[in-house]
């Protein structure tokens, strides 16, 4: 059962604009899925599941970004089709980019895509997208790009089949921290509702996401969790993790952020990640500290609760600066 564009659209989301619908309704050609920098399910679910959508009105689709998807997704259907681009190939009539705000995100990819593409369309959820496709479709009320991408495959109208349920359903699981962040709506059950009976199993995915780990993660995973620190007033938890200490692919399929903000008194968690002599950050709020406008001043960017960057600084000077930030933007404790 499809859905018609009307029907589906949650009350307060705004429907699937008429442009977007457009490029997506014109007569089969050659469409880009491109991806961002480190992707993750919501970049790759939404890619892989507009993609086979494309594939199954007759379109010839490449899927590819600056970096490989990670083996922690190689449960997504199509992914094996995914892969590292150095530079676009050819013209395309439609490329998409999804739940990427910013082209810089891209390595530099969007640029060429915007040459060697009729129409480049911008589908995202992040509040600080800069708009620069050819067509732009931003909802900072939507949980997920999943769920954008959800109603205009419903609306276009495509069939949802299993394997595109499976990844938006991926997508939406992923970007909503299991349905328990406080972006969830009712259209977020809604639409994860409407997967699940077209084929997405949510055991199958919570299982593939969570309870794939390795022996040897555990021991790493100690080791991290040994490193995390809290400020003396309890509302500041952070984790400074040194190049070397754990595997890369470890740290990659571990939300490791997720473990200092679970203190009950903390209000801000962050994660501090050495790269070659830079410092990725994580930032994560619940909902009284708008971390986006922290990680802006360092360049970067995200959402009220969960934002990041990268410093071109060493791990210790890059923990001192942040948490000077961080700290200057956590309200004091309330005395009554
Ligand atoms: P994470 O901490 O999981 O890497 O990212 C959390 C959120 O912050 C995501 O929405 C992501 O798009 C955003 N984010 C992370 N790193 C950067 C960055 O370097 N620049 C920008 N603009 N956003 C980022
Ligand atoms: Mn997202």
């Amino acid at each position: 059962m499809s859905n018609s564009a009307g029907a589906g659209v949650p009350q307060g989301r705004e429907p699937v604009p008429s442009d977007v619908l457009r490029v997506f309704r014109q007569p089969p050609g050659r469409a880009l899925m491109l991806g961002h920098v480190h992707p993750d399910a919501d970049v790759l679910g939404t890619l892989m599941a507009a993609g086979l959508a494309l594939e199954k009105a007759g379109w010839s689709v490449v899927y590819g970004g600056p970096h490989p998807a990670p083996a922690s997704l190689d449960f997504l259907p199509g992914i094996e089709r995914y892969v590292p681009l150095s530079r676009i190939e050819g013209r395309f009539d439609l490329a998409l980019l999804t739940d990427c705000p910013n082209p810089a995100r891209t390595e530099g990819l969007i640029d060429q895509a915007r040459e060697a593409t009729s129409a480049v369309v911008n589908i995202d959820h992040h509040p600080d997208n800069r708009r620069y496709g050819h067509v732009n479709w931003v909802d900072p009320t939507a949980a997920a790009t999943g769920e954008m991408v959800y109603e205009l495959l419903a609306a276009m109208p495509a069939e949802i089949t299993a394997d595109i349920a499976t990844n938006l359903f991926t997508a939406v699981h992923t970007d909503t921290g299991s349905f328990r962040y406080s972006n969830v709506t009712p259209a977020t059950f809604r639409i994860a509702a409407e997967l699940t009976a077209a084929g997405a199993a949510p055991a199958v995915v919570s299982n593939a996401l969570y309870e794939r780990r390795p022996v040897d993660a555990l021991h790493h995973l100690g080791r991290a969790l040994s490193l995390v620190q809290v400020s003396e007033d309890g509302r500041v938890a952070w984790l400074a993790l040194p190049d070397g200490t754990v595997p890369e692919s470890f740290v990659e399929a571990e939300e490791l952020v997720n473990y200092p903000r679970s203190i009950a008194s903390v209000r801000v968690a962050c994660f501090l990640r050495e790269i070659q002599g830079k410092t990725k950050v994580s930032l994560r709020g619940k909902g009284d500290v708008d971390v986006q406008v922290i990680a802006a001043r360092f360049g970067g960017g995200g959402h009220r609760n969960a934002a990041g960057f990268t410093m071109a600084a060493p791990l210790e000077e890059a923990t001192r600066q942040v948490l000077t930030a961080v700290r200057a933007a956590v309200p004091a404790e309330r005395h009554s």
